[in-house]
């Protein structure tokens, strides 16, 4: 039974599409099936492993407001082991489109991801920076929360609601919602305020923290304009051993 895992901050820019691409790129090269689920509007995630806009039919949308089946608008990414639900713009609209519901609409993505843990390990939702639906939806669907929190100061900032958020989501939908891990991203060994503040960040979450920090590394951020995760982009780059050892750890936690 595959582990659904939502990787969720509302803030953005913390590296949440970044972790979502090449965690699951990771896991599939560790021989797992992975699906990826892409929930932001922005679709930066379904760009970014090189999905072909061509190709793309059906998006998450069309599965949240028309009932259509996660399984058929699954694409093959390149990586071998990866599959993608994708998004477009579309996805905008899902809380309009959805408000005349009564009951169940932030249950909508959960009905579709049941039928599909059988076929995968791994399945991760690359959430979008907000507090929305379309964010009710990835929580309700998943076992657990994995955090990025940005090595820069007001790093914490925000946290409480996003833990505030969980919190109310395990009371009201999904009372099996664990956190699965809080990763640093983005640290810039040169400064000292990367230590300090994954050093207060390592205190209030404890060992919930990975042992694996991301690193700023340029190479993370070109990648995605050539389609591409880390591993086909540059494999030999700092963001590529951190994402590598980050799978790793995710696995043994889950072992
Ligand atoms: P989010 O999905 O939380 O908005 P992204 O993953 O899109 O965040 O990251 C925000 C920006 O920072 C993107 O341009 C991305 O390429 C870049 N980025 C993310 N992680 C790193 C990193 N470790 N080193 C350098 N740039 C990064
Ligand atoms: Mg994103």
């Amino acid at each position: 039974m595959a582990k659904v895992i939502a990787i969720t901050n509302q803030k953005g820019g913390v590296g949440k599409t970044t972790t979502s691409v090449n965690l699951s790129a990771a896991l599939a090269k560790m021989k797992k099936k992975v699906l990826l689920i892409d929930m932001d509007p922005q679709a930066n995630a379904t760009q970014g492993i090189g999905i072909d806009r061509t190709s793309i039919k059906n998006t998450t949308y069309d599965v949240l407001v028309d009932d259509k089946a996660l399984e058929d608008i699954i694409v093959h990414s390149s990586q071998r082991g990866l599959d993608v639900a994708p998004a477009s713009i579309d996805l905008a609209g899902v809380e309009i489109q959805l408000s005349n519901i009564k009951t169940g609409k932030e249950q909508r993505l959960k009905h579709a991801v049941s039928k599909l843990k059988k076929v995968y390990d791994y399945i991760l939702i690359d959430c979008p920076p907000s507090l929305s639906l379309l964010n009710t939806n990835a929580l309700s669907a998943s076992d657990s929360v994995l955090i990025p929190v940005q090595c820069e100061y007001y790093a914490l900032e925000g946290l409480t609601q996003l833990l505030n958020t969980i919190l109310l989501t395990q009371s009201v939908f999904n009372k099996n919602l664990t956190i699965e891990g809080v990763l640093l991203t983005m640290l810039d060994s040169r400064t000292n305020l990367g230590v300090e503040v994954s050093q207060e960040v390592r205190k209030y979450f404890k060992e919930k923290v990975y042992d694996t920090v991301i690193p700023r590394n340029i190479k993370l951020s070109e990648a995605p304009s050539a389609g591409l995760s880390i591993f086909d982009y540059d494999p030999s780059s700092t963001g590529a051993i951190a994402y590598k050892k980050l799978a790793k750890e995710v696995v043994k936690r889950n072992g």
